[in-house]
């Protein structure tokens, strides 16, 4: 799946105002940052006969970035063999990049995954739950405008989230040591963020936790909001995503036949129920009835609100009270993005259901706040 091609850049770079906002590493050792191309809008360009942007190899892509020559850093980079568009990823593609990290772990100070817009939130809930005890850089970003463009937004958030990887603390380790995404002027938690704008160039948000870094003049890290691990550990790649979860979106009007019909989805494991408000749903006999039959069914059932801002409080209201009395779980601040992906990592572990209502009630790689 991979094309390794034969191209390193080295380069030197110029003074620059980042320098004085971030601490570059400043031994004689240049960081070593491995790019690896999944395709996205980035590296796109018109069908000459369809109009349509379609992915388009890194070369050319490189080919539009002549400024990533004026950093100090050594360069590699892979591709897969056909750069996609992100609306066709899907959990092997995630362990396609995961294995491309696992096995270059050693040589790299850093990872630069570029990758469309549409699914990268999900990508990087993702890939925070399959790199398990990650504790070097891996910066996701794409852009609105393919690099070719006059006015692309490509050029920019490369070259950042090539410095944010390269980036160290005062001590010389790492600056972060999680899955982040990079986009326009913003650094995000990876499992934080969630794709908010179709054309505006900051087009990601972290609804519920503050930015990891402000890219301005300088790159402002927040240091009391990066991710740090407990303990260091060695990486560890959990790569079997089960693919048996879906969303289930409530809308007023739902009918007894619908909710039956979704809850009763061959395979289903596991559903992220998208609430109204504070994670409320409608509390009629016949809908809390359905919800309580999947759950002893064994499905594990994830309420997730449907606004874009705060978080799920189950008692706080009748209608949410009723999901509790039916064994439906808290997702308290968690996006989707992060609720479907971790109940796929959860299952992927073989874990009963139970076991996963147990571990949807705490964070493991910094994706929720629980409140209690
Ligand atoms: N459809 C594109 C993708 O997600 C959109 C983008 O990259 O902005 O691959």
């Amino acid at each position: 799946m991979w094309e390794f091609p034969n191209f390193c850049i080295s380069l030197r770079t110029e003074i620059t105002i980042c320098q004085f906002f971030i601490s570059l590493s400043m031994e004689t050792k240049r960081p070593k940052i491995l790019i690896i191309y999944t395709g996205g809008t980035i590296g796109m360009m018109e069908n000459p006969v369809t109009h349509t942007l379609q992915p388009f190899d890194f070369s050319h892509l490189m080919e539009n970035v002549p400024k990533v020559q004026l950093l100090d850093y050594d360069i590699d980079n892979i591709q897969f063999s056909s750069p996609i568009d992100s609306s066709n990823m899907n959990p092997q593609h995630w362990s396609e990049i995961a294995k491309a990290i696992e096995k270059n772990y050693d040589k790299y100070d850093g990872f630069v995954v570029l990758h469309g817009t549409d699914t990268m939130a999900f990508t990087a809930s993702a890939l925070s739950f399959m790199l398990e005890n990650l504790s070097k850089p891996v910066i996701i970003t794409g852009s609105q405008l393919p690099i070719g463009e006059v006015r692309t937004d490509g050029e920019e958030n490369l070259i950042t989230a090539l410095q944010v990887a390269a980036a160290t603390d005062a001590a010389g380790n790492a600056m972060i040591q999680e899955v982040a995404i990079l986009f326009e002027n913003y650094l995000w938690r990876g499992n934080r963020s969630t794709k908010m704008s179709a054309d505006n160039f900051n087009a990601f948000r972290s609804n519920n936790y503050p930015e990891l870094a402000k890219i301005g003049l300088g790159i402002l890290f927040h240091e009391e909001a990066l991710y740090r691990l407990p303990s260091k550990r060695p990486l560890k790649v959990r790569y079997d995503m089960d693919p048996n979860v879906m969303f289930i979106q409530l809308n007023p009007g739902m009918t007894p036949e619908i909710l039956n019909h979704l809850l009763h989805t061959p395979n289903i494991k596991g559903i992220v129920l998208k609430t109204y408000g504070a994670g409320n749903s409608p509390s009629e006999p016949w809908f809390t009835q359905l919800i309580n039959e999947a759950n002893e069914r064994g499905i594990v059932i994830l309420n997730v609100t449907q606004c874009v801002n705060g978080g799920v409080k189950q008692s706080l209201y009748e209608t949410g009270d009723c999901l509790s009395q039916a064994g439906v779980v808290s997702g308290h601040d968690i996006t989707s993005e992060a609720a479907i992906t971790k109940l796929m990592y959860l299952f992927g572990l073989g874990l009963p259901s139970e076991t996963v209502k147990t571990y949807l009630q705490s964070a493991i790689c910094g994706e929720v706040t629980i409140q209690n």
